[in-house]
């Protein structure tokens, strides 16, 4: 299994971090490892002072694939939730002032938090659907899969012709404007269509 992320998929949230807006999708990559079991503990990273959220709707492959067409990529996933794609934003400013890959910034064990999954039938609309997170109670990233720069389907098909698409891996799509910092002792709680699907503390 691997995980698949997709950066700067939201216009807000590319000027947030001045960052410019992409033709193609930005795509990296975090390995097994990174996958925090859920609801285990999550533990703030000694290697960091800025660690930051990033709230994403993330899909789960459910059938082989490679050179998928826009057309048929409704077929190749088939249950979608709410993640974290956890971020050392210190260390990643580093490596984007270099012009070095992101892996110490976003790859680490544990840095992808993965909500409950919810079976996606194949009429529903992925083109239009809601997810917020809120930090200690609070509001603080909000989105909705319409307002991607690339939608899900054009995800599918691009990550598709470079990497072999595989039963069980999983694409984060991108992050809403509204990242931000978090520190030990929050409570991130994320929700999907207003139903909660994880919910942690940073210890
Ligand atoms: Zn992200």
């Amino acid at each position: 299994m691997k995980f698949i992320c997709i950066g700067r998929n939201y216009a807000e949230h590319a000027k947030e971090l001045g960052n410019e807006v992409p033709d193609e999708p930005v795509i990296f990559m975090k390995p097994r490892t990174a996958l925090l079991q859920y609801n285990a503990p999550f533990y703030y990273p000694e290697f960091t002072n800025e660690l930051h959220y990033e709230c994403e709707l993330v899909i789960r492959i459910s059938k082989n694939g490679k050179y998928i067409s826009q057309k048929t990529a409704r077929k190749y996933y088939d249950s979608i939730t709410v993640g974290i794609d956890f971020t050392a934003r210190d260390i990643q400013n580093e490596l984007k002032k270099k012009g070095l890959p992101w892996e110490k910034a976003k790859a680490w064990d544990n840095s992808a938090v993965i909500g409950k999954f919810k079976p996606l039938a194949p009429e529903v609309d992925v083109k239009n659907i809601n997810f917020h997170m809120n930090k200690n109670g609070e509001l603080v990233q909000k989105g909705n899969s319409g307002m991607m720069i690339h939608n899900i389907d054009k995800i599918v098909s691009y990550v598709s012709n470079y990497f072999s698409l595989n039963i069980g891996d999983m694409i984060f799509t991108g992050t809403p404007a509204g990242v931000g910092e978090c520190v030990v002792g929050d409570e991130l709680e994320g929700f999907f269509e207003g139903e909660s699907l994880f919910k942690l503390m940073v210890q």
